[in-house]
This record gives C-alpha cells, sequence and structure tokens, in this order.
C-alpha cells in the first residue's frame, strides 16, 4: 500500500461521513430498543393518487416509506400526514380530508399483520409488542375544518390525534407563516377568538395541538390558550436554517415551559442554511417551471395532482448538492441544548419534500444512522430513547390525562 493509498483508507475510515453511516453493533442495539416515533409523513398522498401500494418491495421506488423500509429503520409508529392542498381543493376541504383518512385505514386494512391503525399512547405501545408499524394520522393546516367545529370532532373520531393549525397558507382564524409577508393576505394578529376555542376544543379532544407552519404570533397565542402541552409535529431550529417557518430560541425555551415537544423537520432547506439559500435563489425559476408544466397539463385536458408538480420539484431540488447528514443532526442537538432533551424528537417530513434530505438518509430505513451519529456526539441510551420517540410518548399521554381532565370537569 502506497502512503496516498493509506491516507486516502484512513481519511475514508474516519471522514464523519463514513462515521455517520455505519451503524454499529451497539447503535443497533440501542435503536432497536426504543420505540421510534415520526410524526409527519406525507406518503397518504401517495396512496390517494398513485395508487401506491405500502407494502411496496420494488427497489427502484424512490418514497420514504414501506413497510420493508418502515421495519428495515425499526419504525414503530408513523403519524401520517392528512394534508389538503388548499388551492386545487378550493370548496371541498372536508371532503378531500375524508378521502386522505379512508386511504390511510385502506393500507392498513391491506396488510393487519404489519401494520395497525393507532389512536392512543396504549395503541402505540401495543403495536410495538405486536411487531406491527403504528399508523397514526394527523391533519395538516385547519382550513380542512372549514371553519367547522362539529368537523373538527367527527375528524377526532376518525383517528386524527394532531392538527397542525396552519399550513403555508393563512385560513379564517390562524396566521400561517408562509404568507404572513403577503399583503394580499387577510390576516388576524395570530388566533382569532374562533382560533382559541379551536385549541380549546383540541385540548377536550385530546388532539394535540401542532404549531409547525403558524406564524411567530399564532405561536404564541396558541402557547398562551392552550391546556396542554403543544407538539411541533416537524420544524427544525432558526438558528440554524433562517426560515420563518422553523422556531427561533424563544419559542424553544417557550415549549419547554410547556412540557412540549419539537420533532426535528429533515428537509434539506430547514436544516442547512446553504440549502435553504440555494433553494430559495432557484425559487423564481422552478415556480415557473412547476406553472408551465401544469398549464401545459391543462391544456390538453389532463387532471394534475399533486405528486405531478413532485416530479418537477425533484428535478430541481437534485440540482442543489445535498447537505450532510451532520446538519440534521445539529439541529437535534441545537433543540435538545435549547429546549432541553425532554423536548426534541423525529418528524421527517418524508414524501414531502421532494427527496431533498440530507446524505445517508433516502427513507426511513436509514433511522439508525441518527442514533448512530447521537451516539458519535456523546449521547447515552436513555435520551437518545426519548429523543427517538420517548419525549412524544410523554407528551401524548400528557395531552390525553388533560383531555380527561377536562371532560371529568364538564360531567361534575
Ligand atoms: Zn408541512
Amino acid at each position: 500500500m502506497t502512503l496516498n493509498r493509506l491516507l486516502f483508507v484512513l481519511l475514508f475510515i474516519f471522514s464523519p461521513i463514513a462515521i455517520a453511516q455505519t451503524v454499529t453493533p451497539r447503535a443497533k442495539a440501542v435503536h432497536e430498543s426504543a420505540i421510534v416515533i415520526d410524526t409527519h409523513a406525507d406518503t397518504p398522498q401517495r396512496f390517494l393518487d398513485e395508487n401506491y401500494d405500502i407494502g411496496s418491495t420494488d427497489p427502484n421506488d424512490h418514497g420514504h416509506i414501506s413497510l420493508d423500509k418502515a421495519q428495515a429503520g425499526n419504525l414503530g409508529a408513523e403519524f401520517f400526514s392528512i394534508w389538503v392542498e388548499p388551492t386545487t381543493n378550493q370548496g371541498h376541504f372536508a371532503q378531500h380530508t375524508l378521502d386522505l383518512i379512508d386511504s390511510v385505514y385502506e393500507e392498513a386494512a391491506r396488510y393487519p399483520d404489519r401494520m395497525m391503525m393507532a389512536y392512543s399512547v396504549a395503541d402505540i405501545e401495543r403495536a410495538h409488542k405486536a411487531k406491527k408499524l403504528a399508523a397514526l394520522m394527523g391533519i395538516e393546516g385547519g382550513h380542512s375544518i372549514e371553519n367547522d367545529i362539529h368537523l373538527l370532532r367527527d375528524f377526532y373520531r376518525l383517528g386524527i390525534r394532531y392538527m397542525t393549525l396552519s399550513w403555508s397558507n393563512t385560513n379564517e382564524w390562524a396566521d400561517s407563516s408562509g404568507d404572513i409577508d403577503e399583503p394580499k393576505v387577510q390576516h388576524h394578529n395570530g388566533l382569532t377568538d374562533f382560533g382559541k376555542q379551536v385549541v380549546l376544543e383540541m385540548n377536550r379532544l385530546g388532539m394535540m395541538v401542532d404549531i409547525s407552519h403558524v406564524s411567530d404570533k399564532t405561536f404564541w397565542d396558541t402557547i398562551t390558550v392552550s391546556k396542554a402541552p403543544l407538539i411541533a409535529s416537524h420544524s427544525s431550529a432558526r438558528a440554524l436554517s433562517h426560515h420563518p417557518r422553523n422556531m427561533t430560541d424563544e419559542m424553544l425555551q417557550a415549549v419547554t415551559k410547556n412540557g412540549g415537544v419539537v420533532q426535528v423537520n429533515f428537509y434539506s432547506a430547514f436544516v442547512d442554511e446553504n440549502y435553504r439559500q440555494a433553494a430559495e435563489a432557484q425559487k423564481k425559476d422552478r415556480d415557473a417551471a412547476v406553472a408551465e408544466y401544469v398549464a401545459q397539463h391543462k391544456a390538453a385536458g389532463q387532471r394534475i395532482t399533486y405528486l405531478d408538480q413532485d416530479r418537477v420539484e425533484r428535478e430541481w431540488a437534485a440540482r442543489i448538492p445535498r447537505p450532510p447528514l451532520k446538519s440534521l443532526i445539529d439541529n437535534i442537538d441545537h433543540i435538545a441544548k435549547v429546549a432541553g432533551v425532554d423536548h426534541v424528537g423525529l418528524g421527517s417530513d418524508f414524501d414531502g419534500v421532494s427527496g431533498a434530505t440530507p446524505q445517508g438518509i433516502d427513507s426511513a430505513a436509514d433511522l439508525p444512522k441518527i442514533t448512530q451519529a447521537l451516539l458519535d456526539r456523546g449521547y447515552g441510551a436513555e435520551d437518545i430513547r426519548k429523543i427517538l420517540g420517548g419525549n412524544l410518548l410523554r407528551v401524548f399521554g400528557e395531552v390525553e390525562k388533560v383531555s380527561r381532565q377536562l371532560t371529568a370537569g364538564a360531567q361534575r
């Protein structure tokens, strides 16, 4: 072996990438000892629009979630996102919400031996013991309830266990970070009175209140009003990537006081400032390309789904180099330091980011690499289990408890 070759081999062995990408038996053991919970995957779009089969074994499938991938990554519970694109579904938000909910039930019904619908902490634990993937659901965007508190309760009864108060669009009762600077949009300075009523009703029902995507003012209003701990189902740290959708250190500290949890989003632009700037720089051209694609298909009389647009988005995302896995781990570490290790978890945004995830994270099968990276940074097994799912279970349990208390109070 020449000296050069020796140096090359040593460099490879000790480079951060090599370390992060190899999962040691110890890391595997720690990872396997946890109930791993991810609080955000957009796979239901695929179920509904593509007829995607979660039992898929297609090695060329670019999706982040399948039963095999979940099993390989020891994913114990997934909160499937019920996301209704607000422009194309104008006038039938609730209907589309129902269609997406149905798509999750249909997948669970297809694979009763490997997957089960889950509605509680106890269900997640039961699924874990039975070695099945627990399927839960969260609504992403308060527009789904069409300003109707009755619909909110119906969605709870159908199994929805969190609701993100807004998506990127401001609705009639909650401001979003996504359009807060757009003068054409009618804003409310945070939550309206009805919005506050929605939060309190969610507390009573036992539906987790999710503040990902909301404007800063909506966050502060919500944390004041809510009687139960909050979650950010898929949000990262603004100190590391300056996106208005990410959380400031003050917000992280407020979540600590509230007893809630921030589930880190894996999207490259939310975890890495360089990637965010590169994505921002191409935004105008990218949006124009998507618009052109849509116009062409509409002119040809073809129906456009979100996934058709996603194909174009993917091509553009692939032009920016993927950030290192370190960027994702830095976010977990930052939130663990600022909010505390009891207040951070995983909210991947799998199947919702046009393939733009950090190096090494290509699907749920790669989740053990996160455990490895946390061990490499000196995190102990106990803390890692909290991050992987323990913290979310605690908060979900608290939310269930507050619901019982509020309901008991009403009966007296
Ligand atoms: Zn989202």
